[in-house]
């Protein structure tokens, strides 16, 4: 019993919409150091496991510990240029490259500990799946 509807013709034009500046965009660090912390971090971070992994404890770490470092070739400062997820592998990868010598240098870090999962659960709550299921890597004494 319905006519025809009538097309859409009501195309907003783009000078119709200005953008509104926004009073506090959050800076990407604040927004990372609000979510990405774990205030259950322990003495473990950033140790090593037997694969030769850092051990991550949240993600704000894994920025700390990239910002932190230097280029291994020249000493050179590090830009971060991709956050790789291979979270099905326990693992998180963040590649940089250094502003010195333009090498690529590469962190891997280990998110299979329990610190991380725990963490990470609790940030999820019911999104939360397990994506590694092989043995959490036990971090190893310095030196
Ligand atoms: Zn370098």
């Amino acid at each position: 019993m319905s006519g025809r509807r009538k097309p859409w013709r009501s195309r907003q034009r783009a000078a119709a919409a200005p953008v509104q500046p926004q009073e506090s965009v959050p800076q990407p660090d604040s927004l990372i150091d609000d979510v990405g912390y774990n205030p259950e971090r322990n003495q473990y971070l950033f140790w090593l496991t037997e694969e030769g992994y850092l051990v991550a404890q949240d993600i704000t770490c894994q920025h700390e510990y990239v910002q932190r470092a230097t280029c291994p070739h020249c000493g050179g400062k590090l830009k971060l240029m991709a956050h790789l997820n291979r979270a099905g592998q326990g693992l998180s990868e963040m590649v940089t490259i250094c502003l010195g010598c333009r090498q690529r240098v590469i962190f891997i870090f280990d998110i299979s500990n329990e610190v991380y999962q725990t963490w990470w659960a609790k940030q999820l709550g019911d999104l939360y799946v397990r994506q590694y299921d092989g043995p959490t890597r036990q971090p190893q004494e310095p030196g």
